[in-house]
């Protein structure tokens, strides 16, 4: 699935490339600290591809140099072929790139559905102004996005009410509410209820299958990472120490040295 040369019929070669995210050589120093040293990674189109690794390895590091919100020092970030490293973070998201942090970031004061809207022109869309009445198409998206996990009777509800499960669905559901080719989760099982992971699988699963979102997440629960991920990268002190499938992450010597064995 990697990528392939091919000639064209001008002569000149030409990179066919699925991947949807690629990351090449990204390098991002603090001070004295290599925080992120010489990243290679690629998420190819409908994969859901986990990041792991020790507190302080780097993945939130990463994940913000593939977003914009922070400039790498080295490396280059490609979005569907496309090099983004310089791009400001506002364009990167416009062009199909959701995220959800590690933290919440709703807006408690506000409705759930306002929430959703105001995601949805951070993406780009058009939501015509909070206090005039969006139109239909978008309050049906809101409407249908929150049944699909189970919210649906709480878009008028201030979303600061909400539990912090409850609170983490939303701002999942707020990303999709921009039709992401490509979304970044930090921790999405950090702090649910364990009785709701399934739940989040499923949820996460159905927008990968149904939205068409490529998933690239970081996750600490070994188990939900395990059974949700088909592919996985480690990552410690900075560095790539391993890439595989869920089994040949758990078996790999390396891997279960730096971060396994510990847990
Ligand atoms: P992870 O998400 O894998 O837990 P991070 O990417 O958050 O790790 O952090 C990697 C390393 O970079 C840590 O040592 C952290 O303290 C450091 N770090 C992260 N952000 C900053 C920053 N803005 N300034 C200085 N050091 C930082
Ligand atoms: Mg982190």
């Amino acid at each position: 699935m990697s990528r392939s040369i091919e000639n064209d019929d001008t002569g000149m070669t030409t990179t066919a490339d699925d991947a949807v995210l690629r990351t090449e050589g990204i390098t991002k120093r603090f001070g004295g600290l290599t925080a992120v040293d010489n990243i290679d990674v690629e998420v190819h189109e409908g994969e859901i591809v986990g990041l792991i690794g020790p507190n302080g390895a780097g993945k939130s590091t990463l994940f913000n140099c593939i977003t914009g919100t922070l400039t790498a020092d080295e490396g280059q970030v490609t979005l569907e072929g496309q090099d983004v490293t310089d791009w400001p973070e506002y364009k990167i998201a416009r062009s199909g790139l959701g995220r959800m942090f590690q933290e919440t970031r709703i807006f408690g004061g506000m409705t759930v559905r306002k929430n959703l809207l105001l995601a949805a022109q951070e993406a780009g869309a058009d939501i015509g102004g909070l206090l005039r009445q969006p139109d239909d198409s978008l309050l049906n998206r809101t409407n249908e996005l929150l049944d699909y996990v189970d919210l649906g009777g709480l878009a008028d509800t201030r979303a600061g009410k909400l539990s912090f499960g409850q609170q983490k669905l939303i701002e999942f559901v707020m990303e999709l509410m921009g039709e992401p080719d490509l979304l970044l989760m930090d921790e999405p099982a950090g702090g649910i209820n364990p009785a709701m992971l399934e739940n989040l699988i499923d949820y996460i699963r159905t927008a990968n299958d149904e939205e068409e979102a490529t998933i690239f997440l970081i996750e600490h629960n070994m188990d939900f990472v395990m059974e949700i991920a088909d592919r996985i990268y480690v990552l410690a002190h900075g560095e790539r120490i391993a890439e595989g499938t869920p089994d040949e992450i758990q078996t790999d010597q390396r891997v279960i040295n730096a971060y396994l064995g510990r847990e």
